[in-house]
């Protein structure tokens, strides 16, 4: 029997991004003391406030078939949040509920390619990318980016990959280098985006996660609301990575256009789900800052350890959950430094390579774990790296 290529194709044939990860779960699953800063889960849960409007929800009855686009009452107060931090008037018709950000990435992609199609990416990159493009049919090209730029993408590159291609995907706050793009980088972003007709996806997961400068969704500039889809999700901005909730917002022809894809896929989001995140976002900002700051606090605790030494460098994150680390000086690469730190100091990272070649000679490091183990295992960390240079 044969299974599909367009499934088996997803994961690209390289090795395997998340090997690392695994083989850490296997070893803790085993018995060993491993401290994981590896995958993007807050070390704490979603808040019981939020769990208590879910269950009002469910024990009302909202556990029946759910609008496919999402509850008007969702859609309205997405709308109004998202008109409030951007100034991009958004009504429900520019909103689509879906399960979460990953989903409505797959379905940003769907709704804009076609079989054959070059879609863009920004290198490095979260881990399911190039997947999501190769899922729907189309050719991912990837635009590398350097440390050197604080990986910020260059209108220059942009403008030559973008001959040919149908869409852009950017993150920011980016997973995983932590860069927030500033003004010149949207703003050439959106001229080359302009010039070659492309739409443009904008995952913004992390927009609650900035640590310096601002966050600027680019369906804010000029002449762009029309080509943006933004990707929006509860996930990290509301520790509700298992509630399986987020949100598409474009244009309204767009949007009508992936409700119908919606139906053939999702068939929409659970009721009382969306209940729970309609009372979260209406929690206000106070609930997503105290989610927010503890990822700051471990920033600051990493980056005052760095200073310390001078062997392992850090881009300092301007966002997001996770800081990236040169070990380039280590002599190994990102790979088997982390191999090895796993082994011999049982700490998991994530290496570089597996967020594309830009981010070779790196590690990332999720700010995951509480103050105190994060600081001790940062310092071992640090500790290793020196070991090995010597
Ligand atoms: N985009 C980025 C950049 C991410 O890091 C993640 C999750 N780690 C997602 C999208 C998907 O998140 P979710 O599906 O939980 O919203």
């Amino acid at each position: 029997m044969q299974i599909s290529k367009r499934i088996s194709g997803l994961l690209g044939g390289g090795a395997d991004a998340w090997a690392l990860f695994f083989r850490s779960r296997r070893m803790i699953a085993a018995g060993m003391p491993v401290t994981e800063l590896t995958i993007g889960e807050h070390d704490i849960r979603t808040d019981p406030s939020i769990l208590a409007a879910m269950n009002t929800a469910a024990m009302q009855g909202e556990t029946g078939y759910a609008a496919i686009p999402g509850s008007d009452a969702l859609r309205d107060t997405v709308a109004k949040r998202v008109q409030a931090r951007t100034g991009v008037a958004t009504n429900r018709d520019n909103v689509l509920i879906v399960p979460g950000g990953q989903s409505g990435l797959f379905a940003a992609h769907h709704a804009t390619l076609d079989e054959g199609d070059t879609a863009l990416f920004i290198d490095p990159f979260y881990a399911t990318y190039p997947g999501t493009i190769r899922g729907v049919g189309a050719l991912p090209r990837a635009i590398a980016t350097r440390p050197e730029n604080g990986f910020q993408p260059q209108e220059a590159d942009i403008a030559s990959a973008a001959v040919g291609a149908r869409t852009l995907l950017i993150n920011s706050p980016n997973n995983p280098t932590g860069a927030v793009y500033g003004p010149a980088t949207l703003e050439g972003i959106a001229r080359a985006v302009i010039a070659q007709d492309l739409w443009l996806i904008s995952d913004e997961v992390y927009d609650t996660q900035v640590w310096q400068g601002r966050h600027i969704s680019p369906r804010s500039l000029p002449g762009m609301a029309e080509r943006v889809l933004v990707v929006g999700s509860m996930s990290k901005s509301h520790a509700m990575t298992g509630s399986r909730i987020g949100w598409v917002i474009g244009p309204e022809a767009v949007i009508e256009h992936m409700t119908t894809l919606s139906t053939h896929t999702t068939y929409g989001v659970p009721g009382f789900i969306q209940e729970a995140a309609r009372f979260a976002l209406d929690a206000g900002p106070a609930l997503e800052h105290d989610i927010a700051i503890p990822f700051a606090r471990r920033r600051s605790i990493a980056l005052d350890l760095l200073k310390t030494q001078n062997l392992v460098k850090a881009i300092p994150p301007e966002g997001a959950m996770y800081m990236m680390l040169d070990i380039r000086a280590t002599g190994l690469s990102g790979n088997a430094f982390a191999e090895r730190l796993l082994d011999e100091a049982l700490i998991a990272v994530m290496p570089g390579e597996s967020f594309g070649n830009s981010a070779a000679g790196h590690i990332r490091v999720a700010l995951t774990i509480p103050d105190e183990a994060f600081a001790a295992a940062f310092s071992k960390l640090l500790g290793f790296a020196a070991s090995i240079a010597k």
